[in-house]
């Protein structure tokens, strides 16, 4: 799609609103800022957006299991987790206007103003971006949205909607254990509402205070389990193939790297090309204490360049986090770890406990802790390490949306000017598979032949009916609704049974019988 005839973030949203994509929540009130609702077409997408990655996460794979857990969850999951003391931003008010907004985000709100506001003390560099009054000191904000459960409103009952789908997998994980029959590596995954009461939720759909989460913790070995099964632990510098099947043999590194391949693949089968998104590896001072590697997958949306999804490597920083606060061991039993662990003589584990030792102690950590991690894993025993691929399903959405949208300059049969607007869908994603046209609906065998391939086509994917106006606007329509194809029954097919199918994106017709259409249609879809 050419850069130019991109358009921009207001033109998308009118579509979106026009066609039943995304309204605004609550909207005969007035609307609510931050939340969102999906009309006919965007639940749709939705719906397929979320099959996808479960298809690609959970079924597809043999060493994923799923979770559907609740979202109010015991508040010292919260605790646990580090997003009761942290979880916060840095807000502040104006002393003019009483706008709040995150003090981290003025200077993008100051570029987003029509008119720039100049500051009213001279001198400051700290102003409200909105009418250049004067800030007050920014104060962490929790975002957590706090609920009372049960009839007495006491602070005793105070629980949270979750921030993050990520920690019930955590809060889960023995049960899932125990009751799977998964040995590590494996994964469990979960979709579902998250909640951030964000300060200055913008930027569309991008920054919600409600949205959906489609989160992946994938347990893993400590690498010094790897090396005592395996006597080396493959990193990168090995040059792992990492598109063919998984292997035992690898450390976190190499494990981390394949899920960012894992979720570039999805991005790309989803209709994201890879040149539309980039990798940004963080920093070691933006890393969070106990992350060892973050990759974000940055998409260029309208309004810049911004995260679209995470991939982590944790650590066993969450475990142990959930072992310490609930008193529930986190360990798992690692059979062929501790049949690798009987074949090494007390020279061997004392070697391997110096080893470690000194890795821990240049790494800041304790040598005694080091010594009591080894032992556990000469029984089999750790606590598992986590690479953790974490995505928004509304933020993929926009940016589906973003990518696929299209003004064409056209000249319509009399060669005047016309603009056709287009949603360069994936078919996969689409939300409208096929649409089904009799040309001419007083034609009762046309119609009735349409009807019976409508009734036929509907119970395998979303088709939809549509009769009304002249073949070009119905098209016009579909194209709006990002339909990847257009059929329409003719007079020739009540004579052979072909009918035309009109791609949305070359506009070219073919004919096709039913089984042709079938055949490429199914194989379009399939992951
Ligand atoms: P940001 O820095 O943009 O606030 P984050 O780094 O806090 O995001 P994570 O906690 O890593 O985000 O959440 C994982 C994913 O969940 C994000 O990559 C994004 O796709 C989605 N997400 C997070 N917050 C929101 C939100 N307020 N609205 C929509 N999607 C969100």
């Amino acid at each position: 799609m050419a850069e130019e005839s991109k358009s921009s973030l207001d033109a998308l949203s009118a579509l979106c609103k026009r066609r039943g994509f995304i309204y605004h929540s609550s909207e005969i009130y007035g609307g609510m800022p931050g939340f969102w609702d999906y009309g006919p077409l965007g639940s749709e997408l939705k719906q397929n957006v979320k099959q996808a990655w479960w298809q690609f996460t959970v079924r597809g794979r043999e060493d994923v299991a799923g979770l559907d857990a609740t979202i109010i969850m015991h508040p010292k999951i919260w605790k646990a987790s580090g997003h009761l003391d942290t979880f916060a931003d840095p807000m502040t008010m104006c002393k003019d206007c009483k706008k709040l907004m995150r003090a981290d985000q003025i200077g993008d709100i100051y570029a987003d103003q029509k008119k720039k506001p100049q500051p009213k003390a001279a001198g400051s560099d700290f102003f409200c971006p909105y009418c250049g009054g004067e800030l007050t000191e920014p104060k962490p904000f929790n975002l957590m949205f706090k609920t009372v459960v049960g009839p007495i409103d006491d602070p005793s009952n105070v629980a949270y909607l979750r921030p993050e789908t990520a920690q019930a997998i955590f809060a889960q994980f023995t049960n899932v254990v125990s009751t799977s029959r998964f040995a590590v590596p494996f994964g469990i995954a979960q979709m579902g509402k998250s909640f951030r009461n964000e300060v200055t939720p913008r930027n569309y759909t991008f920054r919600s205070r409600e949205f959906e989460q489609m989160e992946l913790e994938f347990f893993i070995r400590p690498d010094e389990a790897v090396e005592i099964l395996h006597g080396h632990v493959v990193t990168l510098a090995d040059r792992p193939n990492l598109d063919g099947p998984v292997q035992d043999d690898w450390g976190w590194e190499v494990w981390h790297k394949y899920w960012v391949e894992q979720r570039k693949k999805f991005l790309n089968a989803v209709g994201l090309p890879t040149e539309r998104f980039v990798e940004y590896w963080q920093k070691p001072d933006e890393l969070a204490h106990y992350a060892r590697a973050c990759v974000d997958i940055e998409y260029d949306f309208p309004f810049g360049r911004q995260e679209l999804e995470g991939i982590a490597a944790r650590g066993d920083f969450d475990l142990t986090q959930h072992q310490k606060h609930s008193g529930v061991s986190q360990m798992v039993f690692d059979d062929p770890l501790k049949q690798a662990a009987k074949k090494m003589d007390e020279a061997a584990r004392k070697a391997f406990v110096e080893k470690v030792q000194a890795d821990w102690v240049a790494r800041g950590r304790d040598a005694v802790a080091a010594e009591k991690f080894c032992l556990g894993l000469f029984e089999g025993k750790y606590v598992p390490h986590v690479i953790e691929p974490s995505a928004g399903v509304d933020r993929l959405m926009l940016a589906l949306l973003c990518e696929a949208y299209e003004e064409q300059q056209l000249k319509d049969d009399k060669g005047k000017d016309d603009v056709r607007t287009v949603l360069h869908f994936h078919p996969k994603v689409a939300p409208v598979k096929a649409a089904v046209f009799p040309l001419i609906k007083k034609d009762e065998a046309q119609y009735r032949f349409a009807r019976g391939l409508f009734e036929k086509l509907r119970k395998r994917f979303n088709v939809q009916w549509d009769v009304s106006g002249a073949i070009g606007r119905r098209y016009r329509r579909q194209d709006e609704a990002g339909t990847p194809w257009c059929i329409t029954v003719d007079e020739q097919t009540t004579k052979d049974g072909t009918f035309t199918v009109r791609d949305r994106d070359s506009m070219e017709q073919k004919r096709m019988t039913t089984a042709e259409f079938l055949a490429m249609a199914e194989e379009a879809l399939e992951f």
